[in-house]
């Protein structure tokens, strides 16, 4: 077995045996005692160890964090041949990482008459994967998961990164399951730990009251989705110079448990949130929804989209897809006006990164004055008339 407490070393400090998320560890006279049934090596004691008595043994660890595994991936999601942007977000979030990490930076585009996939390198990719093949049209799941896992265990890249798009949220963890490791859905935060080599996985958990950072310590590769928006996309402007590498489509054994009968776009879906500049978005200090007209004037001055906070969807005063937050959209607007919004925390997951955020708040206190960048507190009833009137040049 491939972990070990050193006699010598081991004091009896019992700091292990908090550790061990599985309560394998015993102190038994004054020793660490590790009952290797049901341990995976998570490595949780080791780092506990104040005294350096746990050792997972050389070659397991060089298996687990060896040079083997090197560079970090993003799957370039496309549909209709149109690679999407958030494709382009994870490029710049993943230069971040394969820079820290000094290895290379590959895109990884799979699907049927994709366009522009020289726009992949130039944003910074040093290698783009291309399997086109027109059997690949339809998006269905099963030969993306194959294809991406082959790809992934032949040449073995250490992080692969997928937008959480509805197929990426669907189709990837199948392909983690394949490949026996880990995946953290949804991150808003991703980092190198360039002494461990490890990459810090952040995410809103527990309603949004907690940032949980994860780690992969034990298998290979590290995977984690990001939703549309959280990273910005790249200002290389398509200065980067990379290599184009073209696959073929492996249909050998792949057989799919579905079939694409039809494609039905969503109706509700007109309403492009993630795609604004601009945003005006109502609360509940709205008050009522005769109220929210206000917003929507507003909006209609500058060339907005209207968006909302969670209580006005649940009311029923404005329809679903324009709720913007944790279990709404996120959006990076370049200016996010909010209306009468409090600022909570499941709010500030979807809109914290617009570049200028203005808030309308008659409460000084209220938390989304904490992130705006400009704050107006006064009555919403008086301020936002005046703002879209003035706007309107009258
Ligand atoms: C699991 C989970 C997921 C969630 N997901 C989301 C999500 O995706 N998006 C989201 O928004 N919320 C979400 N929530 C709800 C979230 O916790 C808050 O309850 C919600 O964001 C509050 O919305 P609000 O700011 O509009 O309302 P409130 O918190 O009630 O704030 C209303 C604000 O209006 C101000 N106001 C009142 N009258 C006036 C006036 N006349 N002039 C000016 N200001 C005025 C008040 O001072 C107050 O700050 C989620 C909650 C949970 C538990």
């Amino acid at each position: 077995m491939g972990i070990s407490v050193e006699k010598d070393k081991c004091t009896g400090c019992e700091m292990c045996v908090s550790a061990c998320p599985f309560g394998l560890i015993d102190v038994i006279d004054g020793m660490a005692v590790i009952k290797l049934e049901g341990c995976n090596l998570c490595g949780a004691c080791v780092e506990a160890c104040a005294f350096e008595a746990i050792r997972i043994e050389k070659e397991i660890e060089q298996a687990l964090y060896g040079d083997e595994h090197k560079g970090v991936w993003v799957f370039a999601e496309q549909r209709d041949g149109e690679i999407k942007s958030v494709a382009y977000e994870l490029l710049a979030k993943g230069r971040e990482l394969a820079d820290a990490l000094k290895t290379e930076l590959c895109a990884i585009c799979i699907g049927s008459g994709i366009k522009g996939v020289e726009h992949l390198m130039e944003q910074g990719a040093d290698k783009v994967y291309v399997i086109d093949d027109p059997a690949l049209v339809n998006q269905t799941e099963d030969p993306y998961v194959a294809e991406l896992a082959r790809l992934a265990r032949q040449y073995k890249p250490e992080i692969i990164l997928a937008g959480a798009t509805p197929f990426g949220r669907s189709f990837f963890p199948r392909v983690a399951a394949q490949l026996q490791t880990g995946l953290t859905a949804d991150c808003t935060g991703l980092e190198i730990d360039t002494e461990k080599k490890l990459l810090r996985q952040t995410r809103p958990t527990f309603g949004g009251n907690i940032m949980a950072t994860i780690i992969c310590p034990t298998k290979r590769p590290q995977m984690a989705t990001v939703r549309p928006r959280v990273f910005k996309r790249s200002t290389l402007h398509g200065s980067h110079a990379g290599q184009i590498i073209r696959l073929d489509f492996n249909k050998e054994g792949v057989t799919s448990k579905t079939k694409l009968l039809n494609f039905v776009a969503d109706l509700a879906e007109k309403v492009k949130l993630e795609d604004a500049d601009i945003i005006v978005s109502g609360g509940r200090g709205l008050g009522k929804p005769e109220n929210f007209h206000l917003v929507r004037e507003l909006a209609a001055a500058l060339g907005a989209a209207v968006g909302s906070s969670r209580p006005p969807v649940d009311e029923g005063w404005i329809s679903y897809p324009h709720q913007v937050g944790q279990t709404g959209k996120t959006v990076c607007p370049r200016l996010y006006i909010a209306v009468g919004i409090s600022g909570a925390v499941q709010h500030l997951a979807g809109m914290g990164t617009a570049d200028c955020i203005i808030a309308i708040n008659n409460d000084p206190d209220a938390p989304i004055f904490q992130v705006a960048t400009y704050g107006l507190i006064g009555d919403l009833f008086k301020i936002v008339p005046l703002l879209t009137e003035r706007l309107k040049g009258n």
